[in-house]
C-alpha cells in the first residue's frame, strides 16, 4: 500500500489557526463610511499589537461601490477576509456568514457606520478573558435616533423579554463579543430565520453587560425602514416564542365564556320581559369584534406556518459569490 505524503498547509491557513479576535463587519451600501470605519478600526488594531486579529467584511449585495472599496482595504496588523454575498440577504444572514468564517478565540460583531465604537474592543476583550462567554454592550444613550424609534425599540424589547422568558436583555443590539464555544454553538444552529440577538443570548453560559453611549451614524442612512423593523421584530418573536399562539387560544376561551354569559343574560331578559327584535347594533358590533379576533388569531397561526414553510425548504441562509483574504504583515512577528 502506498502512503499519501503529508498535506502541506498553505501559510494563510496556518495563520487562521491562531486568531485571538475575529471582527465581523456586515456591509450594505456603505460607500460613504466604509473607509472611515476601516481606518478607525485599523488604528485600534494597531494598538492591540499583541493580538492576532482577523477582520471579516461581508458585502451583503451592495448596489454601490462598497465591494470594490472593501477589496482595496488593507491593514498591516490584521488578516482581512472579504466575503461577497450573491445578493442582499439582510443583516442577520450577513452576520451568519461572518460567524461561519470566524476562527478567533473571541468574535465581535461591529456595524460599519461606527455606531459600535471600535475603541471599546480592548476593554471588551479584557472582560471576556476574565472568564465570560458573552460581553453584551448595552446602549445607555442612543444618539441620532428619533424619539419614536427609541420608544418602539424599548417597548419591543419589553414585549420580547416577557414572551421569551427573559432570554434577551433590553437595549443590547448585535454589538457583542462572543467566546469561541458560543460561536461554535451558533455555527451549529440549523434554523434559517436567524434572529441573531436571540441566537447569541440563547446558549446562556457566562454573560456580562457593559454600558456605552451609542453615537450617530458617521454618514449615510440607516438601512432599515419602519416596515423592515416590524418584520425583524415579528421574526424575532416567532423564532423564540410560541406564546402568541397560546394568547390566541386564551383570547378564544375568554370570548367563549363572555358569549356564554351574555347568552344567559339575553335569554333571561327575554323570558322575563319578552323583548322582541331589538339589539341590531349590539349584534353587528359583536360580529365585527369576533371577526377581528378570529382574523388576528389566523394571522398569528399563519406567521408560524410561514416560518415552518421557510424552515422546511431548508435553503441556505446566504450564498457566497466571491471570497478573498490577505494576511497581516505583522502576524509573522507576533507569537
Ligand atoms: N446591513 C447589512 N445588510 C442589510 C442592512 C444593513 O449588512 O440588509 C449592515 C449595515 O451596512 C451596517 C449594519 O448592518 O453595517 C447596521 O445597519 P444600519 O446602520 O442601517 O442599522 P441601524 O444602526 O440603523 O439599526
Ligand atoms: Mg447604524
Amino acid at each position: 500500500m502506498q502512503l499519501m505524503p503529508p498535506l502541506i498547509r498553505p501559510e494563510h491557513i496556518q495563520e487562521k489557526l491562531h486568531i485571538d479576535l475575529s471582527v465581523i463587519v456586515p456591509v450594505y451600501n456603505e460607500q460613504k463610511v466604509i473607509r472611515t470605519f476601516h481606518h478607525a478600526l485599523c488604528k485600534v488594531i494597531a494598538q492591540m499589537h499583541n493580538e492576532r486579529i482577523e477582520v471579516i467584511y461581508i458585502n451583503d449585495g451592495s448596489s454601490d461601490k462598497s465591494w470594490e472599496m472593501i477589496q482595496a482595504l488593507t491593514c498591516p496588523f490584521a488578516n482581512i477576509v472579504r466575503l461577497n454575498l450573491s445578493r442582499n440577504f439582510g443583516k442577520e444572514a450577513a452576520m451568519t456568514a461572518g460567524i461561519d468564517h470566524a476562527n478567533g478565540k473571541a468574535t465581535v460583531l461591529l456595524d460599519a457606520d461606527l455606531q459600535d465604537p471600535p475603541e471599546l474592543l480592548p476593554d471588551m476583550l479584557k472582560v471576556l478573558r476574565n472568564g465570560y462567554d458573552v460581553v453584551n454592550m448595552k446602549r445607555r444613550q442612543r444618539f441620532g435616533e428619533s424619539f419614536f424609534k427609541k420608544f418602539c425599540a424599548k417597548q419591543y424589547y419589553r414585549l420580547f423579554k416577557s414572551l421569551s422568558d427573559g432570554q434577551i436583555e433590553t437595549g443590547v443590539g448585535d454589538f457583542r463579543m462572543l467566546s469561541e464555544r458560543i460561536v461554535n454553538h451558533i455555527k451549529k444552529m440549523p434554523e434559517r430565520s436567524r434572529y441573531m440577538k436571540g441566537l447569541m443570548s440563547w446558549p446562556g453560559f457566562k454573560q456580562t453587560t457593559l454600558h456605552f453611549d451609542r453615537p450617530q451614524r458617521v454618514a449615510g442612512l440607516s438601512k432599515w425602514s419602519f416596515l423592515q423593523l416590524i418584520g425583524l421584530a415579528l421574526s424575532g418573536i416567532t423564532a423564540f416564542s410560541v406564546k402568541p399562539l397560546k394568547l390566541a387560544t386564551f383570547a378564544g376561551a375568554l370570548l367563549s365564556i363572555f358569549a356564554f354569559i351574555y347568552a344567559i343574560w339575553v335569554f333571561t331578559k327575554t323570558m322575563l320581559f319578552g323583548e322582541a327584535v331589538a339589539g341590531y347594533p349590539t349584534l353587528l358590533l359583536i360580529q365585527l369584534f369576533l371577526g377581528g379576533v378570529q382574523l388576528i388569531a389566523i394571522g398569528i397561526v399563519g406567521e408560524y406556518v410561514g416560518r415552518i414553510f421557510l424552515e422546511a425548504k431548508a435553503r441556505p441562509v446566504y450564498l457566497l459569490m466571491d471570497s478573498e483574504s490577505s494576511v497581516a504583515n505583522s502576524h509573522s512577528r507576533v507569537n
